[in-house]
């Protein structure tokens, strides 16, 4: 029996695999941040034991519990700070370790989790090698090559949301850059790009009478064929696209896989990187594969298992 859990910022997810992988039981607790996380590793192991004795399992067989965790984790499992969590100068998995008593268990970036979880069941099952773009409120992504997350030398491979696709923007990214992929490609990205774009002209738009713009209004208004939304969204998809060529040139994977709310414009989205992505990677004969992720927020508890199985 293992465990998988997906620490966040507003809850945390937990599922009981079995053996390679099937998943019994999914549930989330919420996420009590203070006291340098003392209560979120203390709620996880009560909630892990309390499953484990309710399935009939004595604590004894639990064979290991893997995590996501929002932040870099050093290749020695040292984590400096968990913005997100208030966690900082810890070893998450000794922590959880300590309380559950036994020795496998896993700690990775959230991101990185999510990656592999789709890469082992998801979207890139069945592919070598793969690269993750989660497009929700940002825009981040992890690389799994040869069946391995890659972290890189100082834990910030796969974070294509801050690669740099313009060079005139003037507002600042959360990481103090200008003009980042995931201002223009996240969710929040894209209502900043439609308004940007409302206010620059007089052209008619259905956006104009939408209060509260989302990205799936604009979206949907484009695969309606709202010619400003469409224009909107082939930007986003072109900036995409941008990275992604950067990505096939440097790792070259032979899926990409593409989740986060934003990915709900499905197939619409997909075809809107595909033309931009194959003009910029004129030299891949063999072009990588773009598809839609199928994890859904069950990717991190996946990964977070294919993490303890090694
Ligand atoms: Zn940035």
């Amino acid at each position: 029996m293992y465990f998988g859990v997906d620490i966040g910022g507003t809850t945390i997810k937990l599922g009981r695999f079995q053996g390679e992988g099937v998943l019994q039981e999914k549930w989330e607790i919420p996420t009590r941040i203070g006291e340098n996380g003392k209560y979120i590793f203390d709620d996880i192991a009560a909630s892990i034991l309390n499953h484990a004795v309710q399935a009939g399992l004595h604590p004894s067989e639990i064979r290991g519990v893997g995590m996501g965790i929002p932040g870099p984790v050093l290749p020695d499992g040292y984590m400096e700070v968990g913005v997100n969590i208030g966690v900082r100068e810890i070893y998450p998995s000794k922590e959880l370790s300590k309380r559950l008593g036994i020795p496998l268990i896993c700690c990775e970036n959230d991101a990185n989790v999510a990656a592999l979880g789709e890469s082992w069941k998801g979207g890139g099952a069945g592919f070598r090698s793969m690269f993750l773009l989660t497009i929700g409120t940002g825009v981040g992504g992890g690389a799994v090559l040869d069946g391995k997350v890659r972290k890189g030398a100082h834990g910030i491979a796969g974070e294509i949301g801050h690669i740099t696709v313009r060079l005139d923007e003037t507002e600042t990214c959360n990481c103090g850059n200008r003009g980042c992929l995931e201002q223009y490609a996240s969710a929040t990205g894209i209502v900043r790009e439609a308004k940007r774009v409302l206010m620059g002209t007089t052209r008619p738009s259905v956006l104009r009478e939408i209060r509260n713009l989302t990205a799936k209004d604009v979206m949907d208004a484009a695969k309606a064929g709202d010619p400003l939304a469409l224009g909107v969204a082939e930007d986003v998809g072109g900036y995409l696209a941008w990275a992604m060529s950067s990505v096939s040139y440097i790792v070259d994977p032979e899926v990409f896989v593409i989740g986060g709310g934003v990915s709900a414009a499905g197939e619409f989205l997909i075809d809107l990187i595909r033309k931009k992505y194959d003009v910029m990677t004129k030299l891949l004969y063999h072009k990588a594969e773009i598809r839609l992720a199928t994890l859904g927020n069950e990717a991190g508890i996946y990964g977070a298992v294919r993490l303890v199985l090694g």
